[in-house]
């Protein structure tokens, strides 16, 4: 189902971006899930095409589109897999925007050409290995000397945390403030800086491809010139922002859950068994009835709020809404996928066996279900 904000140019970018993804993704994604690892030359292919940042403004090397063009490229790339999209996206759609909406011209003009062409990679540090949902309660601190600020702290679970070039940094400017949340402030950490380690890369159980890491700093000096916005406004600009970065997730699994109905009534199309195909069992129909039910409401859903996100609107209860439904959704129809593929849906060379591994962690990051609903309740004035 087409989105109210697709027009025909967003159907050529579409095309000349799934020309390129044929060509330099699809036939090497089982390799990169295989090596853990998504080669740099593929980032800056994505950058020469124009397909990395693409909302960036021209002054800085992007194409000056709006989100309805991220979208499409979320979309796409979440097709291929999570491991390409939950990094990639993350680069382009979620941290960027903070430098492009926070940062000064110096800071805009030194980081942002670099996000766009893919020769600099960004992350996002805000859980720790002791606050991840509540974030008020990290112990990253930061203390200003002079003209820098000496931080000091671990962050865990970060996105391309191994092979970013630079990373957001959530840290306590203040930590002494009451509440705790307005003493929060975002540094940002380069690589190469003194005492700030990449630490080891995380085993996960899916998203393979995808880089997850740990970032230490041990007395890292880090120049005031590296504050985003103002001290202590740390916390209010991630809520900001958080919109938009649940707004992709919960998009992002909408297309999984679109990826493993269509492979699976494939399967059960070609799948025979006591003489017929499995496609022709009452149970088997029901199952995709009630599927595609499911993920045709919720695509209604994300394409309704995807308008309305780019004309501005304020829609963190729905975003909330969107989030948590849609994930928990996509691990129904993983389990659901997965099964009626039978023991094939099992091993590692079909489809459905990544998708199904890689689903899970949706529901957690960018704000577990709970706090989603905590969220909600709390909009609905309980
Ligand atoms: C693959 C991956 C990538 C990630 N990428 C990033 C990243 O790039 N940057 C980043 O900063 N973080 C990232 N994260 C971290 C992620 O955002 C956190 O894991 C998430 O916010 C949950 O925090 P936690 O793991 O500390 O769990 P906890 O906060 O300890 O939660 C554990 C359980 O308790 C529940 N719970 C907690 N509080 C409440 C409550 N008030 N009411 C009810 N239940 C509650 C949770 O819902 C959850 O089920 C990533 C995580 C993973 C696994």
């Amino acid at each position: 189902m087409k989105g109210t904000f697709l027009t025909e140019e967003h159907e050529l970018f579409r095309k000349s971006l799934r020309k390129m993804l044929d060509k330099e993704a699809y036939p090497f994604y089982e390799k990169w899930e295989a090596e853990r690892e998504i080669p740099r030359s593929f980032w800056t292919k994505m950058g020469e095409n124009g397909f990395l940042c693409p909302w960036v403004d021209e002054t800085y090397g992007g194409l000056g589109l709006d989100f309805s063009y991220s979208m499409v490229l979320i979309e796409e790339l979440e097709r291929v897999g999570q491991g390409l999209a939950s990094g990639m996206c993350l680069h382009s759609d979620i941290v960027s925007p903070y430098i492009a909406e926070l940062g000064t011209e110096e800071q805009k003009q030194r980081w942002l050409p670099g996000c766009v062409s893919g020769e600099l990679i960004n992350a996002i540090g805000m859980t720790e290995p002791g606050a991840g949902s509540d974030l008020a309660g990290i112990k990253t601190t930061a203390r200003r000397n002079g003209d820098h600020y000496i931080l000091n702290g671990e962050k865990t679970f970060i996105t391309n945390g191994t092979i970013a070039d630079f990373a957001i940094v959530v840290c306590k400017t203040d930590p002494t403030a009451q509440p705790a949340h307005r003493g929060i402030s975002l540094l940002v950490v380069e690589k190469g800086m003194e005492g700030f380690k990449h630490g080891k890369k995380l085993d996960k159980i899916g998203i393979h491809s995808g880089d997850t890491g740990e970032l230490i700093f041990e007395d890292v000096k880090v120049p005031v010139e590296n504050l985003l916005g103002e001290e202590g406004k740390g916390f209010y600009y991630l809520m900001q922002n958080l919109q938009q970065e649940r707004l992709i997730v919960a998009s992002q699994c909408q297309v999984e859950a679109e990826e493993m109905l269509r492979i699976t009534i494939d399967y059960v199309k070609s799948r025979k068994a006591f003489g017929q195909s499995i496609s022709k069992f009452q149970n088997t129909q029901f199952k995709i009835a009630e599927m595609a039910t499911e993920i045709d409401i919720g695509r209604t859903y994300i394409n309704q709020l995807t308008a309305r996100h780019i004309d501005g609107e304020d829609l963190v209860k729905e975003v909330s809404m969107a989030k948590w439904w849609i994930s928990e959704m996509a691990k129904r129809v993983a389990a659901e996928c997965l099964h009626l593929h039978g023991g094939y849906g099992y091993m590692e060379e079909y489809e459905i066996a990544r998708r199904y591994r890689d689903i899970p962690v949706a529901s957690i990051y960018a704000g577990t279900t709970e706090i989603m609903k905590t969220i909600i309740a709390k909009k609905l004035d309980l």
